[in-house]
């Protein structure tokens, strides 16, 4: 089945009680049961839930898995993956992440006794050169946030398989519609469904998916004993959101494409970054792992000056300065104090984010009214 078809169908049955074509809300918490032990299978919520298991089962079709788990949002997806881990392992990450993946690897689960190096994850020797007894886990983020760096997901499960540990891909930015990272040798694909998957920004929720019922078991476990699973209504919505992702997805490169054009050849533009430019670092890897290029694209100012990045970004219009990505509408964000906020200052420059950065998340709008929202702020400027 194609991905449109199966973003419609996966998991979907009408319900048997009355045919329903929509997955209802069964906004239950527990089941009555026959007897003692005869029940249909629903015995809690937490547990299980029907309009939840339409959703897990349609995100395991989208990520070509075998289980997919959803979480009270990403952060919670993430966690949850951490506790796959012992004291003593070691994780090695992507060192542009998301701040809030930062905050969770350094401010929590580092005081439980987890080691994490921080490195690009560019250069296949130096990543080796990590690698001992104790690295359990590889934490990729493909394309980054908020550079746009592209992380060979193949190299790294090579990488990952030859020290007997898990790889672990937070697809967030690419969405199941532009990358597939199981497909590559990943063996945990994670989503902020918050993004780009509800894509209507009503709902904040996470995702895993796995091919491997060991893992599957093991992370339901999970999912069940600390609990921290998302209701039905918001499945519901996310089920809706999804019917038009593969639309969504296609609209939001396409003008991803145009706004990231627009913006190199603009003579107030330092440096762009989106992998869709042949002169990307990127640009191969992104071709080869991914099915397009999304609607990310960030970009710095001529002079690197703070107070001109805050203007550029309070004259925007249709670009509404929040933070989030993915959504239907356009976006536009400052990393430095926004999302990376809680990145120091040194740490985060390092890897780009500098004052000057800003991040668009591209909509759905006519393309010619956004750039012209684009052209009037930069004449503010
Ligand atoms: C938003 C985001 C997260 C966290 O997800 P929440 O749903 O906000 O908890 C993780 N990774 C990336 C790349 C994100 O953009």
């Amino acid at each position: 089945m194609k991905f449109g078809t199966k973003a419609l169908h996966a998991g979907i049955e009408p319900d048997p009680t009355t045919g329903a074509i929509m997955t209802p809300i069964y906004q239950t918490s527990t089941y009555v049961q026959e007897e003692v032990g005869d029940h249909k299978g629903y015995e809690y919520s937490r547990t299980h839930n029907p309009t939840r298991d339409a959703l897990q089962k349609n995100l395991a079709a989208l990520e070509n898995g075998s289980h997919g788990l959803v979480f009270g949002s990403g952060m919670a997806a993430i966690d949850t993956v951490m506790k796959l881990l012992k004291p003593g392992d070691e994780v090695i990450s992507t060192s542009d992440l998301y701040g809030g993946s930062y905050r969770i690897f350094t401010t929590v689960w580092q005081h439980y006794g987890i080691t994490f190096h921080f490195d690009p994850l560019t250069d296949k020797e130096k990543v080796k050169g990590l690698i001992n007894a104790n690295t359990k886990l590889i934490w990729v983020e493909t394309p980054t946030n908020p550079m746009m760096n592209i992380i060979d997901i193949k190299a790294m499960s090579a990488i990952a398989k030859g020290a007997g540990a898990l790889l672990a891909v937070d697809n967030t930015f690419a969405s199941p519609y532009l990358q597939n990272p199981l497909d590559q040798g990943a063996d945990i694909v994670m989503h902020s469904v918050t993004k780009y998957i509800n894509g209507h920004s009503d709902v904040v929720m996470g995702a895993l998916v796995v091919d491997d019922d060991e893992l599957g078991a093991r992370l339901a476990t999970l999912q069940n004993s600390c609990g921290a699973v998302p209701g039905p209504q918001d499945c519901f919505l996310v089920l809706r959101g999804i019917k038009t992702l593969h639309l969504r997805m296609e609209r939001h490169c396409e003008n991803g494409a145009e706004v990231a054009r627009f913006l190199k050849s603009h003579p107030k533009v330092e440096n762009i970054y989106w992998p869709g430019f042949e002169d990307s670092p990127g640009y191969l890897v992104a071709k080869r792992q991914m099915f397009g290029f999304g609607g990310m694209v960030s970009f710095t100012l001529k002079g690197n000056r703070l107070k001109d990045a805050r203007r550029f970004c309070a004259a925007t219009d249709l670009f509404s300065l929040a933070e989030s990505l993915g959504g239907v509408e356009s976006l536009i964000g400052h990393p430095a104090s926004m999302t990376h906020a809680s990145i120091p200052k040194e740490t985060r420059e390092k890897t780009g984010v500098v004052d000057s950065l800003i991040r668009l998340s591209v909509g759905l709008e006519n393309v010619e009214d956004l750039l012209q929202d684009l052209k009037q702020a930069f004449e503010t400027i």
